[in-house]
């Protein structure tokens, strides 16, 4: 049985270790990706804040050794799921089952003037650029703005906000400097009423300016300027922007995309093609872009192969449960339980504490042993 798995993010990795854990070489797992290493998103603000460096952050692919798992460091180029055959820039593939898991992609150009500025910080190299951007700000106004929805970790753009606080605050910059906080959504956490309520509280004893309801439209990299959504002009010294999110190209071309997303069974996680799985980023499940949710759908997208693959089936449906941390500066970190199907709850705040904080880092440090078997902290 061959396995193909497009992306090694926290869905295809998450995936491949189960598949491998429970079949070892019996199964021939072919694990894809463009990049040669993996980045947790909440590693971007570590690097960005200077909590720790880039290098810290990278874990290699290569370090991946699990029996029956291969990685090929390629691009994939185009898809027939039908056929279940892929081309990529190191060959073509054909698989028994296909899980794609590559992510969610960002289209800069959607937004006039925002490439040109070099103000988003969502990807892994303008991340780590916007350190030396941030360290060298001498204070002035600062704008954290979204562009549109579904955009990945919905607490980023909160996170981002408060770190900067921080980070102007231990500068001495604080008093010269304003910070506002624009999102396309009436509060900050739409399905957490008590986290949104407990980072309002915050942005109001931190003097941060809250925009709901209000997305960054176009900016003048020329004039430091950008225009919101309700067709208000703002002035900027530093703009931390969140883009546009896409499918990855690939998927669009190779027809895979339906309203901008690859469908699937929200239960199941399989798209309309048998033994065609979808999930994370770039799946419309329902459940908000972040890593716990590509892991819970991954969890249960291994299960349905694994049934297969031992010829039964699969009684495994996915929840939508999953814990979020958020960064309430600092050095608190909050920790959000929400489930999205079954018996639904509303997501329900834990702390913020400095307790959660290690929560977060034994998060981080489990998957790494998990994923690429060495020990690691995440700052
Ligand atoms: C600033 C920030 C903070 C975040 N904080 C958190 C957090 O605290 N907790 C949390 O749960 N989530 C967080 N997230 C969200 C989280 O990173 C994503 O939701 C998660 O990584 C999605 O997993 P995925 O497997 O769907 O995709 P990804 O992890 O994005 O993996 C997709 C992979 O596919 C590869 N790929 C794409 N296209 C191709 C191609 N054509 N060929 C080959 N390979 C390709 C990519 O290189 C990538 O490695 C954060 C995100 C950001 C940006």
């Amino acid at each position: 049985m061959r396995v193909l798995v497009l992306g090694a993010g926290f869905g295809g990795l998450e995936l491949t270790t189960m598949l491998s854990e429970q079949f070892g070489d019996d199964v021939e797992i072919t694990l894809i990706d463009k990049q040669d290493s993996f980045v947790f998103g909440f590693s971007k603000l570590d690097v960005m804040f200077g909590r720790t460096d880039a290098d810290h952050v990278r874990h290699e692919y290569a370090e991946i050794v699990k029996p029956g798992v291969r990685f090929v460091q390629a691009e994939v180029t185009s898809i027939d799921a039908g056929a279940k055959h892929v081309d990529t820039t190191a060959g073509s593939f054909d698989a028994d089952f296909l899980v794609i898991a590559l992510g969610a992609d960002y289209d800069l150009s959607a937004t006039p003037g925002l490439a040109e500025g070099g103000y988003e910080f969502y990807t892994n190299d303008a991340a780590f650029r916007q350190r030396d951007t941030i360290a060298g700000f001498g204070g002035g106004r600062v704008i954290v703005g979204v562009v549109s929805a579904p955009f990945k970790c919905p607490p980023a753009p909160s996170e981002a906000a408060l770190l900067i606080h921080d980070a102007l605050s231990a500068r001495g910059l604080r008093d010269r400097s304003s910070i506002s906080l624009l999102m396309p959504f009436g509060r900050p956490i739409p399905p957490s009423p008590e986290a949104s309520e407990a980072l309002l509280s915050k942005f109001a004893e931190h003097e941060i300016e809250w925009l709901p309801n209000t997305a960054v439209a176009s900016v003048d990299p020329e004039k430091g300027t950008l225009t919101t959504s309700n067709a208000e002009e703002m002035e900027f010294d530093l703009f931390l922007c969140i883009p546009h999110h896409v499918a990855p190209a690939v998927l669009i071309d190779s027809g895979l995309t339906e309203d901008g997303w690859v469908p699937v069974d929200p239960l199941t996680l399989e798209t309309k093609h048998p033994g065609v799985y979808a999930v994370g980023d770039v799946a419309a499940v329902g459940t908000p872009r972040a890593g716990v949710f590509a892991e819970g759908q991954a969890k249960i997208a291994a299960q349905q192969i694994a049934a297969q693959i031992e010829s039964g089936a699969s009684d495994a449906t996915y929840s939508g449960r999953g814990a979020c941390y958020i960064e309430f500066g600092e050095n608190e970190v909050g920790r959000v339980d929400i489930e999205f199907f079954g018996d639904k709850k509303l997501g329900v705040l834990s702390g913020p504490s400095d307790a959660f904080a290690g929560d977060k880092a034994e998060f981080g440090a489990s998957r790494v042993k998990r994923w690429f078997g060495r020990d690691w902290t995440n700052t």
